[in-house]
């Protein structure tokens, strides 16, 4: 059995869902259990749905809703003229639900609330997706992952209870292949013990299809993507990034930590641990290869470049002039763990620590205030972190040519270079 990924980019028109279809009907006869994403940017416009509701203006968040609604229809009727009816009450349902919500008011956290309205997204996508393919004949079922996936209570970045998700996918997952070929569920979501809708994260449906392919003991996992597999930088950023054909577990795990955009960070581990191959390939040009994720040891690389914007550099000195030894390191990263919060760079000094961290506004305001009970601390914004493993000397020159940089750290495999 084989596990697909298409993210939101691979079915965000009529013509690209039609794309789906034929990339399917070429692996016919196969078994495949496809993750899907959100409509292009339909969680984006969701995130809007959240902000309105939460903030009280449920006439805005309404408003904002129709938009997602209008679009899904607008899609769906011409992906199933014959089965319309039924196709467009499937969507309905997923409607309903969430307008209930949306004329309430906010009485619980904000995480909880986007969960709630935000997993409408993946459940929207795939039931359209699964009536498309019913229509044109590829048999399938679809499954409501909340069913499945089962979490913890930490909205929006919820975590897996493996046990639980285990007993669900050998008890209703793997018989539904006894009768079709094509099972679909959604990327992304799961709920807690009390059928309340969880999220993985960001960009969590990569990391969704891991976790199947590993319960499912799957002989690959492959994502689909509008780039032809991983390349060595970000090729938006980067006009002469390169196509790179095979990566170990251990180097894709290392660029996602340190913040590339190739695939969810968390997606690895449950592959690596089962051995199980990932394929990186273009649903726009299917005849290629793609990248093969392994076990396999890399030949040379190219540097590997990896671009971090909106970071903050904090300072923290100690007041008094005393050193921060191990008692100011270990309280501050109590309150990393308090906030929910990484450092993605650290140094110490004799009388200060240096990180740097995502500019993520809440966070770093609570961690200031409560940084500055033990330190004196300073903030710096709108910096950015640069990363380059299989560093050469040219490369880093020429990435920090007319920037001043505030930290640099190396080791014989990586650089990384705090700078603006
Ligand atoms: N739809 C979700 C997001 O945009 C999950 C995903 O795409 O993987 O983050
Ligand atoms: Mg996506």
């Amino acid at each position: 059995m084989k596990v697909f990924k298409f993210g939101g980019a691979s079915i965000n028109s009529v013509e690209r869902i039609q794309n789906v279809g034929k990339i399917l009907q070429s692996f016919s006869g196969e078994k495949i259990l496809i993750i899907i994403s959100a409509m292009g940017k339909t969680t984006n416009a969701l995130e809007k749905v959240v902000d309105a509701f939460f903030e009280g203006r449920n006439d805005d968040a309404l408003k904002l809703f129709e938009q997602v609604k209008e679009q899904h229809l607008n899609t769906l009727k011409y992906l199933t003229p014959l089965s319309w009816q039924q196709a467009e009450n499937h969507l309905k349902d997923f409607f309903t639900e969430i307008e209930w919500l949306l004329h309430d008011k906010a009485v619980r956290e904000y995480d909880y609330y986007y969960d709630q309205i935000v997993c409408s997204g993946e459940l929207l996508s795939t039931a359209m997706m699964s009536d498309y393919l019913n229509e044109i004949n590829i048999k399938n079922k679809w499954i409501d992952v909340r069913d499945i996936i089962r979490t913890d209570d930490n909205f929006r970045d919820a975590a897996i209870d493996w046990m639980y998700t285990q007993q669900k996918v050998t008890d209703i997952i793997e018989p539904l292949f006894n009768t079709v070929d094509i099972v679909i569920t959604q990327g992304f979501i799961g709920a807690t013990d009390e059928n309340e809708s969880t999220t993985l994260g960001r960009e969590g449906s990569d990391y969704s299809a891991a976790i199947f392919a590993n319960l499912l003991n799957a002989e690959s996992q492959t994502i689909w993507k509008d780039v032809e597999g991983v390349m060595n930088a970000d090729p938006k950023q980067f006009a002469d990034a390169t196509f790179i054909d095979a990566l170990s577990y251990t180097e894709v795990i290392e660029m996602a930590y340190y913040g590339a955009q190739v695939i969810h960070p968390k997606t690895i581990k449950p592959l690596q641990n089962k051995n199980i191959p990932l394929h990186v390939r273009c649903f726009l040009q299917p005849e290629l290869a793609g990248t093969i994720i392994s076990n396999k040891t890399d030949h040379k690389l190219p540097p590997i470049i990896v671009v971090k914007d909106k970071q903050v550099l904090m300072e923290l000195s100690s007041k008094d002039f005393s050193f921060v030894g191990e008692n100011g390191i270990s309280d501050l990263y109590e309150l990393f763990a308090t906030i929910k919060i990484k450092p993605n760079l650290t140094q110490t000094g004799a009388i200060s620590i240096l990180c740097c961290l995502d500019d993520r506004p809440d966070k770093i305001e609570r961690l200031a205030l409560a940084a500055s009970e033990l330190f004196d601390v300073q903030v710096k914004k709108d910096l950015t972190l640069l990363t380059i493993r299989h560093y050469t000397r040219e490369k880093f020159d020429e990435l920090t040519k007319d920037k001043t940089i505030l930290l640099t750290q190396r080791t014989t495999e990586t650089v990384q270079v705090l700078m603006y």
